[in-house]
């Protein structure tokens, strides 16, 4: 939040802020679960209590915030980013326990947009005569639950492509060398990235030029940091089964063509037996459908995808029209070499007109280069 923001918000916005961050801590947890975080401020509006949604199966905000508020919960306002739920889950309703602590106000931000729940939330705290006030920074909350919202009413992943490139729009070098095209802080920030999204995926000529890890190192907690379920998408089984993306430490999805023998495929499964598989025929193009993909990947519960892609990769993404966000970090150097690789590799084009759109939907500055959150114009 910044200072303007501070001074413009109303107590249940400032506070509402709070949720999200306290939220935001959670992503790439709480899966399929919305991330949520809650507030309780006693009845002269001083915080009791706070607590945000750890993991699925785990307690709701709202339960840890009211169990800290204790006594002070008596006449208070709670203050969630997510309408409370009805539902007996894996946890008992949050409705309950906020009736039972006699709290007099509930300020939230999205509905639950499951529709068998959308709006029940909110029916049964105004039946108990709880005053209840919502939508209070809607489209900030979107934001913060854009995972859970995307997959909840498409069943598919939120799709995020993130490259790094040199302002002439290079990758890597003619001989691939890539090391390093962005400074320490911005792939301190990829690091960061990884630890919120439930998957990283990256195709097989990324993990055959760097033999990537995949992993979560470089994070301020790193004792709260967890390292992303890894997929490789390797149509023709080029990957060699040492690879780091591999290792047993991290759970790893490979994705490949069903024409592939058992044995082919046995060659990895030797190197780490609990690899699971995902086999998907082939398309026109003699390549993997990926929004089949996508599809497999959401029955699986795997609400987030960051693809760290190469040119053809990343230019497929584009041309079909799959992708929720572009993070591109930006180097201010020049290669100005036109056999050093692009970033993108899609085919020509016959006028201006038909280029693939973007709004720049984030912007910042890290260190010395640029990272801009691009969303495409559909
Ligand atoms: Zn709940």
């Amino acid at each position: 939040m910044t200072y303007d923001d501070y001074i413009n918000s109303t107590p249940a916005e400032y506070y509402m802020q709070e949720c999200f961050e306290l939220a935001k801590g959670a992503l790439g947890r709480t899966s399929p679960n919305p991330v949520v975080g809650a507030i309780v401020l006693d009845k002269n509006g001083i915080p009791a209590g706070r607590g945000y949604h750890k993991k699925a199966g785990f307690e709701h905000a709202e339960v840890i915030a009211i169990k800290e508020a204790g006594e002070l919960a008596r006449g208070g306002t709670l203050i969630v980013n997510l309408e409370p739920c009805t539902h007996t889950g894996k946890t008992p309703p949050c409705t309950d326990l906020i009736i039972k602590s006699q709290i007099k106000e509930v300020i939230f931000c999205n509905h639950d947009p499951n529709p068998l729940v959308n709006k029940k939330g909110e029916k049964i705290l105004l039946d108990n005569n709880i005053k209840v006030i919502s939508k209070v920074l809607e489209f900030e909350g979107f934001e913060a639950n854009k995972f859970f919202f995307k997959w909840i009413k498409t069943k598919l992943p939120w799709i995020a492509l993130k490259q790094a490139q040199t302002l002439d729009g290079k990758i890597a070098l003619r001989n691939k060398n890539s090391k390093w095209i962005s400074g320490e802080l911005a792939r301190k920030e990829v690091h960061k990235l990884r630890n919120e999204y439930d998957a990283v995926l990256v195709g097989a000529n990324t993990v055959e030029t760097d033999n990537p890890k995949l992993t979560v190192r470089d994070v301020e907690d790193i004792k709260n940091a967890r390292n992303p379920l890894r997929i490789i998408l390797d149509p023709d089984l080029i990957t060699k089964p040492d690879a780091n993306v591999y290792s047993k430490s991290v759970p790893v999805i490979l994705v490949t063509k069903s024409s592939h023998s058992e044995d082919k495929i046995s060659n990895y499964l030797k190197y780490n037996e609990s690899i699971t598989v995902i086999k998907l025929p082939e398309n026109e193009n003699k390549k993997i459908d990926l929004k089949q993909l996508f599809s497999e990947l959401g029955k699986k519960e795997i609400l987030s995808v960051l693809i760290e892609a190469g040119p053809v990769l990343g230019g497929d993404l584009i041309l079909n029209k799959l992708i929720d966000e572009y993070i591109l970090f930006v180097s201010p150097k020049v290669f100005g070499d036109n056999d050093a690789i692009s970033s993108l590799k899609i085919r020509p084009l016959e006028s201006i007109d038909k280029s693939y759109n973007f709004k720049i939907f984030k912007h910042k500055t890290i260190g010395n280069d640029l990272m801009l959150s691009l969303r495409p114009f559909i």
